[in-house]
């Protein structure tokens, strides 16, 4: 496979951008080797810069659920874009936003749209401390919610323990007031708040947990963390930023029945633009400015065109079966792998939701941070590069979780098994 156009953007991008790239994963610094450059993308294919083509299962990290370059969203995009790109007064796309995500969650009573997961999480926080007067937040270990300085905290080896930052930069003032938990403990997190539940405004989860390979909740644990929090007056926040509109039209609190009472999104909602959005009871979000004294704002909120690319790409997912036949396509791909993997000698297991997978190098049940860490990362390492010469493209690190879109079709998830079934060879 020649990628000598992408070695030398690389080369060139080196020394102008930390790593090269805008966002540390793509550089592919926990695989090794450097990463193509894309030219453009298409249903599930990416093309790089050297004309080769890949099986996309990251769909630019979640957004890309109807797959690239759906024809509905791009025009959505072109039409809008043609009546200008920002006006800083309020614009009927907005309103059609929240009408839309409103009722296809719930929990929504009202929402704010922002410009990434990561403000919606910053955001949700802050209204979870402004509400209730408190300053810890919960968050799990092996979750993700942005690089907000509260949430880039290292979970400690207890469930009490208090948090230390984990990147330079974060005041341990702040990180202090984060404490964490082992995901999936119900013992810890009735512990914890046994302990300090008159302290904390807030506990936010990933309901799946996407951000460490991919974890699901086990069973009645989201609805231990609800009673938890309702119990001690704390603000329970989903943050779907990546589940929200991938697992079911309602997100993953539609899968497993729980009403948080502060959601946040990103990903999905802006079909492949900057868009991120948080929400949930009505209470809570009349205290956000300038209907209440919580301040939060952004120039570029509700932009146009983003509303445009996030409400064409929600149509295409409210569409009737939509989940159903990608959750047909994840099991397909899931059971493909295991099959080609078993048939190598090498030990996998899957996790699976709708469009959404985790696929760990061990023979053991994996639905916890520690299991996740403790799979074989060199098998990951060699699997990886196998598909990706072989043109598949999976996450490049083993704590990303894999994407399906609409646009996968059963060939190329053959293609893949395929592919993989070479690599799962050399990885064994
Ligand atoms: N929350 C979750 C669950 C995420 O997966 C991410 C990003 O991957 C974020 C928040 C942050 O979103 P963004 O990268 O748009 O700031």
């Amino acid at each position: 496979m020649n990628t000598s156009t992408s070695h030398d953007l690389f080369t060139r991008a080196l020394p102008l951008m930390p790593g090269g790239v805008n966002s540390p994963v793509r550089a592919f610094a926990s695989v090794g080797g450097e990463p193509f450059f894309a030219q453009r993308a298409e249903g599930a294919y990416l093309y790089d810069v050297d004309g080769n083509r890949y099986i996309d299962y990251i769909g630019s990290w979640g957004p890309m659920i109807a797959g690239h370059a759906h024809p509905k969203v791009i025009e959505a995009v072109m039409t809008t874009a043609r009546d200008g790109l920002s006006f800083g007064v309020p614009n009927a796309l907005e309103v059609t936003m929240a009408e839309t995500l409103t009722r296809m969650v719930p929990s929504l009573e009202m929402v704010r749209m922002v410009n990434s997961g990561t403000e919606a999480t910053l955001s949700a926080i802050r209204v979870a401390r402004g509400a209730t007067g408190r300053s810890r937040i919960v968050k799990l270990e092996g979750c993700y919610h942005g690089h907000g300085d509260s949430f880039l905290v290292k979970a400690g080896s207890g469930a009490l323990t208090f948090g230390l930052p984990n990147s330079p930069g974060v005041p341990s003032a702040l990180a202090d007031l984060t404490l964490t938990l082992p995901y999936n403990d119900l013992d810890a997190a009735t512990a914890l708040f046994d302990a300090h539940g008159d302290e904390i405004a807030g506990l936010i989860i990933e309901p799946i947990a996407g951000n460490m390979n991919c974890i699901l909740p086990r069973e009645g644990y989201l609805q231990h963390l609800r009673a938890l929090c309702t119990k001690h007056g704390a603000v329970l926040i989903f943050d779907e930023v990546m589940t929200g509109f991938r697992v079911a039209a309602g997100g993953a609190q539609q899968l497993f029945d729980v009403v948080p009472d502060l959601t946040t999104f990103g990903k999905i909602i802006g079909g492949g633009m900057p868009v991120g959005a948080y929400g949930g009871r009505r209470e809570l979000m009349e205290q956000v400015a300038p209907a209440g004294p919580i301040y939060q704002a952004g120039t570029l909120s509700g932009n146009p065109v983003a509303m445009a690319a996030g409400l064409a790409t929600l149509e295409l997912v409210r569409q009737p079966g939509f989940h159903a036949e990608l959750e047909a396509r994840t099991h397909l791909l899931c059971d493909g792998l295991e099959q080609a993997a078993a048939d190598a000698g090498v030990a996998v297991t899957t996790n699976r939701v709708p469009a959404m997978f985790g696929l760990f190098f061990t023979d053991q049940k994996v639905d916890t941070f520690t299991q996740a860490t403790a799979c074989n990362i060199n098998q990951f390492k060699t699997f990886f590069h196998g598909l990706l010469k072989r043109g598949v493209y999976f996450a490049p690190s083993a704590f990303e979780a894999g994407f399906l879109s609409a646009a996968h079709s059963e060939e190329d998830i053959e293609a893949t098994v395929d592919a993989a079934r070479h690599a799962f060879r050399e990885a064994a």
